[in-house]
């Protein structure tokens, strides 16, 4: 059996090759990945991920992204919104996808929804530097629109991918898109919330309201803060 460090130099060697590949394809204007390095890549990301490489794995997947053109949102966004925060955190938020303010911004919940998710994050003793933010699509729907199902469809193997190299213990799903796409379901997000669900890989999802739903209906601020106060009790009781 191959040792852990030889694992990660192999993965990191993959990494820097399709680094260089991809910055080779793009000095001649092609932005596609032959479908025989993605795997491989993808593989890479599922091992056990050492700290101190996981934001270069991170930065991997960005790459991997690149300048995508893979769905219509392409023809609407500013900025692709990968992500942001610590790439070892314990605590991921998921949402679901950049608005106005993020789109210019490239930056995950920076308007009104963004900072009453920060209030959230302080809540619960942390801050936003200690949990990692993303979204399931990374572009900006037009006019804030709900990501449709293809859209997500194309968008959400980067985010398992995000998920594969951060190894959270928890992640909290904010709102429908999210939880469904996360959890495999159409089940609505009244009917899944306020309860851990488990993922295949052993990570804990809770699902809650989206703040921006919050900002619409403050009086579900309860339900949501009973929820945030299981994911703090969680986050507080595991390594
Ligand atoms: N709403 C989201 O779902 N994500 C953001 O990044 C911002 C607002």
């Amino acid at each position: 059996m191959k040792s852990s460090e030889t694992l990660n130099q192999e993965a990191l060697a993959i990494i820097s090759s399709l680094r260089s590949y991809v910055e080779e394809q793009r000095r001649c204007g092609i932005m596609t990945i032959p479908a025989a390095v993605l795997p491989a890549a993808a593989k890479a990301a599922t091992r056990v991920v050492p700290s101190h490489l996981k934001k270069d794995y991170l930065q991997a997947v960005r790459e991997e992204i690149g300048d995508c053109a893979r769905c219509r949102l392409q023809a609407g966004r500013k900025n692709i919104v990968f992500g942001a925060g610590n790439p070892d955190a314990r605590l991921v938020f998921v949402g679901e996808g950049p608005g106005e303010e993020e789109d210019q911004q490239a930056e995950p919940f920076v308007g009104k929804a963004g900072h009453l998710l920060t209030r959230m994050i302080q809540a619960i003793q942390l801050d936003r530097t200690d949990v990692y933010i993303t979204n399931i699509v990374k572009c900006r729907p037009p006019g804030n629109r709900d990501p449709q199902e293809d859209e997500i469809e194309t968008c959400l193997p980067f985010l398992k991918k995000q998920l594969a190299v951060i190894q959270p213990r928890i992640i909290c799903t904010l709102g429908r898109f999210a939880t469904q796409a996360l959890l495999g379901t159409k089940e609505g997000i009244t009917k899944l919330r306020g309860r851990f669900h488990m993922l295949e890989s052993g990570i804990k999802v809770m699902p809650t309201y989206h703040p921006s739903f919050l900002l619409r209906y403050p009086e579900k601020k309860r339900e949501a803060w009973e929820d945030l106060q299981k994911v703090q009790k969680e986050y507080q009781e595991g390594p």
